[in-house]
């Protein structure tokens, strides 16, 4: 049986949006069905916008008939996480906050794809101000997990991983500020990238944690994520943090590049709380490397044990201070029940945010406080240097780290309802965050259950060029993207 279009790859869809099999209106169409039929019980959108889509469609298949094709994404429709600024389409990261906020103008990631003529399509579902990893904490429905409807799609950006898994956009943007790209990826069954810090502009994205943000695709594989990586990737003079750097041809150094590789094994990334099947199948990829002749050792990253605490501390810190924004004066939500306008800031905020970015910024303003800085923001901030310096040790002997990227796989709804719990959902990306390493997690086997498993491969700094070739060496070998949730 030949795979429907919305299961396709950029990759295959673009070679048949070349050769004439296909439009890019049919292929819109295609989408457009799909997330009719199954969005009632995915809830992977916030908001979509048909019209748009099919004009935007139609405008790529004007270009190809007069011979003026933009790329490979030309025609291929990318939904991109409802933090991520596009012009005149609600922009709400899932908060009641921004309820009815229209963004005035694009992100920088938005204004390239539109340069490569992605046909724009859709808010995805998050949690609040992308704060979780289960997407609960979206003030709309929760996002459900194509695998098993009753299971978490994991989060921040469950709704770019869920719509991937489910058929409804060929391509997703997320963002991931301690693994809101790599761990939904890890529980839907897709692959997820990270780019280094620096690597892709952050102007336009709705901020949390502006030093440890970075917005990367979703997609079906690893040669779609290089390809949307090539269009997002590169100097932006509107992000101070962006970097300049020579962005390499990363489909062309999944060519170039065979390995073998010498990789390393954190060992702290193998202890308690990995499900066995989980590390079962992480074991196989690893053997799966040393059989195609990679050098595979141990490694230790000794300040793993604080990553989560220094995290916690940091981002905070910075979310307290990125969300003083919203005091229902400028924009956003405004509280109709002030007595003033000291008031007015209260009931605003009150009303407005919901309670895990409430604890956030509660959290974030004690560690900010005068008296605490030193013991917490600043101490935090030394920590980090040492997780990264860990990094950096491990990297004068290997090339790139292989760990799980998620402890466990997709848990049920409302099964972590202690914040702690859900906090250690991300022991194994969150350090990649704090040394703002590029990081991607690629399907690597399915529990007994069904449920998908991520396997996560860790570069060097703006490395992503062997990190994709590394990744789609063990992809190759495999066959995991190649079944789909019956929904
Ligand atoms: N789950 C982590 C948090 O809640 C990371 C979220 C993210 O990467 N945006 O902060």
């Amino acid at each position: 049986m030949s795979t429907p279009l919305y299961f396709q790859t950029i990759a295959a869809l673009a070679g048949r949006l070349a050769d004439g099999g296909i439009s890019s209106v049919e292929l819109t169409k295609a989408i457009i069905a799909r997330t009719e039929a199954v969005d009632d019980k995915v809830h992977a959108f916030n908001s979509r916008d048909e019209a748009d889509a099919l004009r935007q469609a139609a405008a790529a298949d004007e270009r190809r008939a007069a011979g003026r094709t933009l790329g490979p994404l030309d025609g291929i429709p990318i939904a991109l996480k409802d933090v991520i600024a596009v012009r005149d389409q609600p922009l709400t990261a899932s908060s009641r906050m921004l309820a009815n906020f229209v963004s005035p103008y694009d992100a920088t990631v938005t204004e390239r794809l539109k340069k490569a003529g992605a046909v724009l399509w859709g808010r995805l579902n998050l949690d609040e101000f992308a704060m979780g990893s289960s997407t609960e904490n979206s003030a709309n429905q929760p996002t459900a997990n194509p695998w098993n409807l009753d299971c978490v799609p994991g989060g921040s950006s469950g709704g770019s991983a869920a719509a991937m898994a489910a058929g409804e956009a060929i391509a997703t943007l997320g963002s991931d500020t301690g693994g809101s790209i790599r761990q939904p990826a890890s529980l839907c069954g897709v692959v997820g990238l990270k780019p280094t810090y620096g690597l892709v502009s952050r102007y336009g994205l709705i901020a949390f944690a502006s030093s440890l943000d970075q917005i990367g695709p979703f997609t079906r594989t690893v040669e779609d994520a290089a390809i949307l990586l090539q269009a997002i990737a590169g100097h932006d003079e509107r992000d101070s943090t962006s970097f300049k750097t020579e962005i390499p041809d990363y489909r062309a150094a999944l060519e170039s590049k065979r390995g073998p590789w010498k990789l390393g094994i954190p060992k702290e990334y193998f202890g308690e709380g990995l499900d066995p099947e989980v590390s079962k199948a992480v074991e196989a990829a690893i053997a799966f490397y040393r059989e195609r002749g990679c050098e595979i050792v141990e490694v230790s990253l000794p300040h793993t044990q604080y990553c989560l605490d220094a995290y916690y501390v940091i981002a905070t810190a910075e979310a307290s201070s990125n969300l003083a924004r919203y005091d229902g004066i400028r924009y956003g939500h405004r509280s109709k029940q002030a007595k003033d306008v000291v008031d007015l800031y209260y009931q605003s905020r009150a009303e407005g945010f919901g309670e895990e970015v409430k604890r956030r910024i509660i959290l974030g303003t004690y560690v900010l406080s005068s008296g605490y800085y030193d013991a917490y923001y600043l101490r935090a901030q030394k920590v980090r240097t040492l997780i990264r310096q860990d990094f950096l040790n491990a990297y004068r002997q290997v090339d790139a780290l292989i760990t799980p990227t998620s402890p466990t796989a997709a848990f049920k709804i409302g099964a972590k309802a202690d914040p702690l719990a859900l906090y250690l959902c991300d022991i194994y990306t969150i350090g990649v965050n704090l040394a703002g390493l590029p990081a991607i997690s690629v399907p690597c086997g399915f529990t007994s259950g069904g449920l998908p498993i991520g396997l996560q491969l860790i570069g060097q700094p703006f490395a992503e060029a062997d990190l994709l070739a590394i990744a789609q060496a063990y992809e190759s070998g495999h066959d995991w993207n190649q079944r789909y949730p019956q929904l």
